[in-house]
């Protein structure tokens, strides 16, 4: 049995269906929870739970990335830790907690292994010790137990999958020059193929917070139903006892006339055997409890 995380970047919920959710054409979720997705909508069934969490941890203001992604991928209310939210990238001053606290280290300290999927720059490593790139927490947490980031090589046999999905936006950044796009059924079947490898699968998806402040020319609309596809035909790859869990950091893509974040809850969606631990998850930084939770269950 493997548990994989698919994190969707800047998704919040309304308090009823409302669009984007409800203009966008979403046949996996829809018919997996038989309902839109919205913040009042609460599904708790052995194979399948759903509920909004929180993403503000108790702090004022707009929760940002630096902060979420920092919460998410250790376990600790970063944003509390430092008395406010911190925008894209981790904190320097957090960085040391990060390691200490790394939920891959944290699944390794449990006799599992892990697998990264999301594409990375090639070099990553040398580009961030050149301060040409930032290295998201995930990444620091990956660095603490020498986990692989995938970089072109693996995009290109079909082994990852980059944080847009198809590749077609980084395609026109030319960070992805030369090299073939996919569809989003295919994302899926990848990242249902990185299940087999390994007990514990990270995925992000950044694309909904790029379409959320216009820094990528495409609608919300079929941001979703990128999403939905991806998840489809992961969903269609999974085997008895798998887990697959589906969390954001902040809202963002669901305010349509806005551009900023907003501090609606995120969805959390989790499918399979064990869904139901999800329960006890209120807000973001439960979600490296939950799945080590999941990954401790014994088959
Ligand atoms: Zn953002």
């Amino acid at each position: 049995m493997s548990v994989i995380v698919c994190f969707i970047d800047g998704v919040g919920l309304l308090p009823t269906p409302a669009p984007p959710w409800t203009t966008a054409h979403l046949p996996s979720l829809t018919s997996l929870l038989g309902a839109v997705p919205h913040s009042n909508l609460l599904i708790d069934q052995p194979n399948l739970y759903f509920r909004a969490i929180d993403a503000t941890l108790g702090v004022e203001g707009l929760p940002q990335s630096g902060t979420g992604h920092t919460s998410l991928w250790t376990g600790v209310n970063a944003s509390a830790l430092l008395g406010r939210h911190y925008p894209a990238y981790p904190a320097p001053s957090q960085r040391p907690m990060i390691a200490e606290q790394s939920l891959f280290a944290k699944v390794q300290q449990l006799g599992r292994t892990s697998l990264i999927a999301t594409v990375h720059r090639d070099n990553y490593w040398d580009l961030v010790a050149k301060r040409e790139q930032r290295a998201t927490a995930a990444a620091f947490a990956a660095q603490v137990v020498d986990l692989a980031l995938p970089a072109t090589p693996e995009w290109r046999n079909g082994q990852a999958v980059t944080w847009d999905i198809t590749g077609a936006y980084l395609q026109q950044w030319g960070a992805l020059a030369g090299l073939p796009t996919i569809s989003a059924h295919e994302a899926g079947l990848r990242l249902g193929r990185a299940l087999r490898l390994a007990d514990f699968v990270h995925y992000e998806c950044y694309l909904p917070d790029f379409v959320g402040h216009r820094r990528i020319a495409e609608t919300p609309e079929r941001t979703l139903e990128l999403i939905d596809s991806m998840l489809g035909a992961l969903i269609s790859q999974m085997q008895t006892n798998d887990s697959l869990i589906v969390v954001s950091d902040h809202g963002n893509l669901e305010m349509i006339e806005h551009t900023s974040h907003s501090r609606n809850p995120v969805p959390l969606l989790v499918v399979g055997a064990n869904a139901q631990r999800a329960a006890k998850v209120e807000d973001i930084s439960q979600i490296t409890p939950l799945i080590l939770d999941l990954l401790s269950i014994e088959i």
